[in-house]
C-alpha cells in the first residue's frame, strides 16, 4: 500500500471512530497511518514485521571500551607489556580522546603502536560530516567494519553539549513514520561503537568544530548529555548500551566521568527492558516514545504496540519512576490531524493523572516529516492547544524544538544513506 493516502475519517464505515473518542467535540479528521513512497515489511499475519534478533554479522574488532577495567589490564599482559598500560592507554582514549600513537608521549615508542594495534582499533570510519544552526549543530556519518552506516548528531544548547548517538544499525521497530526503520536492522552495534561516537565527538569539540563557543572560554569542552535518539531501538540492544552507559558514567580514566541523570535512554516501549532497566542501579533518564494515548492509533503508528499496550507501557513507565526517582519523559511527536486531537491529550493527561502525580512530564515535539504527504507536523495552533490542556490538567509539557532539520539530521530522519 506504498502509494495509498491517509484515509481521512469523518464517521466513514471503513474507519469507526476510534473508541474514547468524544462523538462531536474535534471535527478536524482523522487521518490514519499508513506508509508512504516506500513499504513497511509486513509479516505472514499482515503485521508489519518486528525484528528483535540481529542478522548474522561478523563482529566489530575487541576495542577497550568493550572491556572492563580489569578485562583491559589482562588484555595488555596478553599483548606481553606491563599491566598499568592499560590505565594510561584509556586516559588518552577516554580523556584525550586520541588514538593516535605519536600523540601518546608517555609512553615508550616502541610499544605504542603495539598497543594501539591490540586494544585501539578503528571502529567509525567518517563518512561525511554537515553543519546546520550557524555550526552549533553537527552531522557525523560514520562507517563501521562492515560497511555499516550510522550517525550521530552533536548539538550545543546553552549551558550543554548535547550528543544524540546511535545504538544499532537501522532499526526494527518498523515505525512508519521514522526514516530509520525504513530499511530495518542492519545489526546491533558494540559498545565500543557507541562510546566511540562520544570519543570522537568529544575530539571535534576539543579541535575547536563545534560553533558558538563563548569567546575567551578556556576551560576544555566535552559532550555533557547522551541522548539515546539516534538510531535503532537501544533496548533491542540491551546488554551492550548498558555497558556503553556503564563506560559512560565511570569515572576517567576508565570512563567517560558523564553523570547518569545527563544521559536519556529512549524506547518505543519494550516493557521487560523497561523493568530490567529500573531494577539497574544507574539512574539514567527514561524517556518512552508514546505518540498515542489509545491502543487503536498506537497499534499503527509503534507496531510494537501489538505486543506492549499503551497502560503496560505507562505502567512500566511509573515503576520506573518509583524505582529510581528520576522523572520520566513521554515524546509525543505531534502529526497533523493524526495524533494532535484535544480529546487525545485529554486522554494522555488522564492516563498520567491516573498514576499519579510529579512523575512525569511531556515532550511534545512537531513531527518532522520523512517523505509522504501525511506525514506532516500539526499545526502551532493545535499543537499549543494540544501542551495547553496537558498543562491545565497539571502536566509539565515542554514543546521541544527541532534541530537539524536542514540536514536530516533530526529527530526520525537518520537513514544513513551514503548518497544524502
Ligand atoms: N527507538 C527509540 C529511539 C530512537 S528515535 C525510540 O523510539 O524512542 C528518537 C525519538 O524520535 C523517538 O521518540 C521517536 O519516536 C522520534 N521520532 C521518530 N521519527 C520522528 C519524526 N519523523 N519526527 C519526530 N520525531 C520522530
Amino acid at each position: 500500500m506504498a502509494s495509498e493516502r491517509g484515509i481521512r475519517n469523518n464517521g466513514a464505515p471503513t474507519t469507526p471512530r476510534t473508541p474514547g473518542a468524544p462523538a462531536a467535540t474535534d471535527a478536524r479528521p482523522q487521518v490514519r497511518p499508513t506508509t508512504e513512497g516506500w513499504q513497511q515489511k509486513l509479516g505472514p499475519d499482515g503485521r508489519p514485521v518486528l525484528q528483535f534478533a540481529e542478522p548474522k554479522r561478523g563482529k566489530p574488532p575487541v576495542h577497550l571500551a568493550d572491556l572492563t577495567p580489569e578485562q583491559r589490564t589482562a588484555r595488555v599482559i596478553e599483548l606481553g607489556l606491563p599491566g598499568f598500560r592499560a590505565k594510561q592507554l584509556s586516559t588518552h582514549y577516554f580523556t584525550h580522546c586520541t588514538t593516535d600513537p605519536a600523540r601518546m608521549t608517555d609512553l615508550p615508542a616502541a610499544q605504542r603502536d603495539e598497543l594501539v594495534a591490540g586494544l585501539l582499533p578503528p571502529l567509525l570510519t567518517e563518512v561525511r560530516r554537515l553543519r546546520t544552526d550557524n555550526g552549533d549543530t553537527i552531522k557525523f556519518l560514520w562507517k563501521l567494519h562492515d560497511g555499516a552506516l550510522v550517525e550521530s548528531v552533536l548539538m550545543r544548547y546553552p549551558g550543554r553539549i548535547t550528543l544524540c548517538v546511535s545504538s544499532q544499525a537501522g532499526c526494527g521497530m518498523n515505525c512508519p513514520f521514522c526514516a530509520t526503520g525504513q530499511a530495518g536492522l542492519t545489526r546491533n552495534m558494540s559498545t565500543a561503537e557507541i562510546i566511540d561516537q562520544v570519543v570522537q565527538a568529544n575530539a571535534a569539540i576539543a579541535a575547536g568544530e563545534l560553533g558558538g563557543k563563548k569567546r575567551g572560554e578556556t576551560t576544555p569542552e566535552r559532550v555533557s548529555n547522551i541522548v539515546f535518539m539516534g538510531m535503532g531501538e537501544p533496548l533491542a540492544n540491551y546488554n551492550r548500551v548498558m555497558d556503553a552507559v556503564r563506560t559512560m558514567v565511570a569515572p576517567q580514566p576508565h570512563g567517560l566521568g558523564m553523570s547518569a541523570r545527563h544521559i536519556t535512554v529512549s524506547t518505543v516501549g519494550l516493557v521487560p527492558a523497561i523493568e530490567k532497566l529500573a531494577a539497574e542501579k544507574v539512574p539514567v533518564t527514561f524517556a518512552l516514545s508514546l505518540h498515542a494515548p489509545d491502543d487503536e492509533l498506537r497499534d499503527e503508528l509503534i507496531p510494537v504496540n501489538s505486543r506492549w499496550k499503551v497502560d503496560e507501557a505507562l505502567d512500566a513507565a511509573r515503576a520506573y519512576f518509583d524505582a529510581t526517582g528520576r522523572r520520566v519523559s513521554i515524546e509525543y511527536a505531534l502529526i497533523k490531524d493524526m495524533n494532535d486531537h484535544a480529546w487525545r491529550a485529554d486522554l494522555l493527561a488522564q492516563k498520567l493523572i491516573a498514576r499519579g502525580r510529579g512523575w512525569v512530564h511531556v515532550n511534545p515535539i512537531p513531527l518532522n516529516p520523512t517523505p509522504g504527504s501525511i506525514w506532516t507536523s500539526s499545526e502551532p495552533a493545535v499543537m499549543r492547544e494540544f501542551v495547553r490542556r496537558l498543562e491545565a490538567a497539571g502536566i509539565p509539557t515542554t514543546l521541544r524544538d527541532t534541530r537539524g532539520k536542514e540536514i536530516d539530521g533530526a529527530c526520525g530522519q537518520l537513514a544513513a544513506a551514503d548518497g544524502a
